[in-house]
């Protein structure tokens, strides 16, 4: 059979260590031999950003923007320590933090789920995405030490020099404070990218703050949403079957734990940070979650959740086998094609993505895994495969194309 042909090319991001070796396996052995793959090649790997100025992470997300979808490798985000080991001109930004910021998107991360792999939660059965909103709260505060006794107030102090003042604390001994803000605009376009993905997969959508603490600034999260679903959405969501709900984050927790699964849950930037590393180890492993960036713009940006697993790299380095998990660098690949070939109608490139992803799951649930999942999966005696070994098992699975 001929290779499946596509229209608009992939945005591809390289990336670095581990995963660049991994992402050069998944394009030889399971997308090259099937698809005329277009892609337009992006070099984020460290040494090449160095080289660029950090350039080319600007100039892959104004691709991003042209083409509408992209796929990531995961990328070193540099500290001291790299700073020295590729003699770095400076310390570069985090490519995803320079590449959300542009696309002003919201990060969805969803679990794989396999049999074999079982969540520490029994009731769930069906994967649970977090939505986190990337923007404010204490990731942009303001703190301070207070000394002694004082008053602590808020100040606005709009264009034309007017103050509005709200009273914090009058301390009578030493304590601290903090302020927050966030922006009408930033939770909008989270608000639209939630609903627009949850559109996208035809799963519930679930939203919590502490509103009944907070009764202006989570009060507002609330409103807002409530306000763009009935406005933009509610049809759509009723058309498509599937239903927006919103909740105390209290409740939320409590029904998280109690459900199925099988929904998106949208939280606040701190609550995403937290409840997000909860679900993918109540889950099983880092290494089986997916990630996607969905712009309020209808960008989509596709990666998996895990670094470039810097350990494995320095073994394989050393001429010493690794046994690396590739699934969800193939998810972010298996997600940008089945996308493209939604907005380009290209049915074969949307099946071709399915059963890739059911190879991928397949190969585990008849035992075959990566060191990472042999060791916490159900499934007795797994056959420990190297990662080479087990791109190769998930392409003697690839079917029906
Ligand atoms: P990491 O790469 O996610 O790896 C942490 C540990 O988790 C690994 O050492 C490994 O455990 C396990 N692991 C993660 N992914 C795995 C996989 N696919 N297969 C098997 N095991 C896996 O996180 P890190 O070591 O903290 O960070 C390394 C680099 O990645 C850093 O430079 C960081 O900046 C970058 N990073 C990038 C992104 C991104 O681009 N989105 C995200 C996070 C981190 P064992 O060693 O015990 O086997
Ligand atoms: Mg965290």
């Amino acid at each position: 059979m001929g290779k499946i042909k596509m229209i608009t090319p992939l945005v591809e991001m390289d990336g670095d260590e581990m995963t660049r070796i991994i992402w050069k396996m998944i394009k030889d052995e399971l997308l090259l031999p099937y698809i005329d793959l277009k892609t337009e090649y992006y070099d984020l790997g460290l040494k090449h950003r160095n080289e660029t100025d950090d350039q080319v992470t600007v100039d892959a997300s104004n691709a991003t923007k042209k083409y509408k979808v992209a796929v990531k490798c995961a990328t070193i985000t540099p500290n001291a320590a790299r700073v020295e080991e590729y003699d770095l001109k400076q310390m570069w930004k985090s490519p995803n933090g320079t590449i959300r910021a542009m696309l002003d998107g919201t990060v969805f991360r969803t679990p794989i789920v396999v049999k074999g792999i079982e969540p520490n939660v029994k009731s769930w059965k069906k994967p649970i995405a977090i939505a986190r909103h990337a923007y404010g709260d204490v990731y942009k505060a303001s703190e301070m030490k207070v000394p002694g006794p004082g008053k602590a107030e808020l100040v606005f102090t709009a264009e034309d020099g007017t103050q509005t003042r709200e009273l914090i604390h009058v301390f009578d001994g030493p304590g601290v404070l903090q302020g927050q803000h966030n922006l009408i605009g930033s939770i909008e376009s989270f608000a639209h990218s939630c609903f627009k993905y949850a559109l996208d997969t035809k799963k519930d959508l679930w939203f919590s703050t502490k509103d009944t603490i907070s009764k202006k600034y989570d009060h507002t999260f609330k409103d807002i949403f409530a306000e763009i679903y009935e406005k933009e959405y509610k049809s759509q969501f009723e058309e498509a079957g599937i239903t927006y709900f919103y909740t105390l984050i209290d409740d939320a927790v409590a029904r998280v734990m109690k459900s199925e699964g099988g929904f998106i849950w949208a939280c606040k930037n701190y609550d995403g940070d937290v409840m997000s590393d909860m679900i993918s180890s109540a889950f099983g492993s880092l290494a089986m979650m997916t990630s996607v960036l969905v712009s309020p713009h209808g960008y989509y940006e596709y990666e998996a959740a895990h670094g470039t697993v810097q350990r494995h790299y320095y073994r394989h380095l050393e001429g010493k086998e690794t046994s690396t998990n590739s699934v969800a660098t193939i998810f972010a690949w298996t997600g940008a094609l089945r996308k493209r070939g939604e907005l380009d109608n290209i049915p074969e490139l949307s099946n071709f993505a399915d059963a890739l992803e059911k190879a991928c799951i397949e190969t585990i649930e008849s035992g075959k895994m990566t060191k990472d999942l042999a060791l916490i999966t159900t499934i007795k005696n797994p056959t420990v495969l190297n990662t080479e070994q087990f791109i190769k098992a998930v392409k003697e699975n690839i079917k029906n194309i």
